[in-house]
């Protein structure tokens, strides 16, 4: 039975130093709930909480999910309203780094990020990825939609972790263990990726700001359908929020689709940049496009992105120019 309480919420965040999970903390402590934060750090960084420093509502617990939670978790009497499970590296040279670790991390770490919102009554929200669509064959993608994944490529210990992660917390929902919500989430971009994330948004912008050449994979004619993260946290609060009885996982995504050639040539603009593009070869079971179908997500939650493309690139933008410009600086002495 879920807790019902008046007062502040307490969520927990499983890779709520990372990128996403960050800015999910931000609005939950904006919000006025209390946050407890577990991260093992892999790509999160104490930067993206220097915000909480003094915020007594705020805790970090540094530890891995694959290994058994912290008793500070799970003996403490205190109560625990969600728990939302970000932990796992997105970006595919990141997650691939340590494959085995990417699978148990899912794994795992979801099964017990489940056994806890079991035994504390907090609602849980896993957040999923477009990825289970794997090269879809159907486009734009509805939930749906089974998805065309290959299971042992070098990309399976993603995709196949995030589905089974998936599988872990319909089953809690079937047996009435947890109240769980699944969101897959599509391309997500904005300030706090890491400019050595390997995803295409901020390795463009990083490399036009440096005077790099940019690496388009592949003919860059693949697509993809990106959405500013604001507009996904958003989407986050609303589905942990959602009192309707949902029909399973829920796309989050902006459906504006574009190709890789044209996101790098909105970029340059952008930043009048006028790097060379240079091509690398498309990565093992790259998909060729991706776009959300999200009648579900306005249909239960309301939700549908507003930022476009042009204002939350614009904000990136401006994101790493100011970090560039510390980079520039003397190291200090
Ligand atoms: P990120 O790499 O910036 O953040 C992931 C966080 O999880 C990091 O802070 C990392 O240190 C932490 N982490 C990883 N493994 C862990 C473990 N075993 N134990 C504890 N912490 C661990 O990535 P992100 O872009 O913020 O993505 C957050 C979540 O959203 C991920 O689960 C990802 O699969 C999902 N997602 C993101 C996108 C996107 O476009 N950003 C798209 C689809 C799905
Ligand atoms: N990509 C690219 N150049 C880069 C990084 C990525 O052309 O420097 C391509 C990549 O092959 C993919 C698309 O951009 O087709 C999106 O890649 P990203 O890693 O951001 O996300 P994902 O592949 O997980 O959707």
């Amino acid at each position: 039975m879920r807790n019902v309480r008046t007062g502040g919420k307490t969520a927990v965040v499983a890779g709520g130093a990372g990128f996403l999970g960050s800015h999910l903390c931000d609005r939950l402590i904006a919000d006025g709930a209390r946050v407890i934060c577990i991260d093992n750090m892999l790509t999160g960084r104490p930067e993206n909480l220097r915000q909480f420093e003094r915020e007594p509502r705020f805790t970090l617990i540094e530890a891995d999910i694959i290994d058994p939670l912290p008793q500070r978790l799970t003996a403490s009497r205190d109560p625990i309203d969600e728990i939302f499970n970000l932990a796992c590296a997105a970006s595919p040279p990141h997650y691939q780094a340590a494959p085995e670790h990417t699978m148990l991390t899912s794994v795992v770490g979801t099964h017990q990020l489940l056994g806890l919102a079991a035994g504390k009554g907090a609602r849980f929200m896993l957040a999923s990825t477009s990825e289970v669509y794997g090269d879809p064959d159907v486009h734009p993608q509805p939930e749906t939609y089974r998805g065309n994944v290959n299971p042992i490529g070098p990309r399976a210990c993603y995709d196949e972790g995030k589905r089974a992660a998936e599988s872990l917390a319909s089953d809690a929902i079937r047996a009435r263990r947890v109240d769980a919500r699944i969101a897959r989430i599509f391309n997500t971009y904005g300030p706090r990726m890491q400019p050595d994330d390997g995803r295409v948004v901020s390795n463009v912008i990083c490399q036009a700001l440096s005077g790099r050449d940019i690496t388009v994979y592949g003919s860059g004619e693949q697509t993809r359908s990106f959405c500013y993260v604001s507009d996904l946290i958003e989407g986050f609060i609303r589905l942990m929020a959602c009192e309707k009885e949902l029909p399973g996982p829920i796309n989050l995504g902006n459906p504006q689709e574009l190709t890789v050639n044209e996101l790098v040539r909105l970029v340059m603009a952008h930043l009048g940049a006028d790097s060379t593009v240079t091509t690398k070869p498309l990565p093992v079971d790259d998909p060729r496009r991706r776009r959300p179908d999200i009648t579900r997500s306005q249909t239960y939650l309301g939700w549908s992105p507003t930022v476009t493309l042009e204002a939350g690139l614009a904000a990136t933008c401006a994101y790493f120019v100011e970090r560039s410009a510390d980079l520039r600086k003397p190291p200090a002495e």
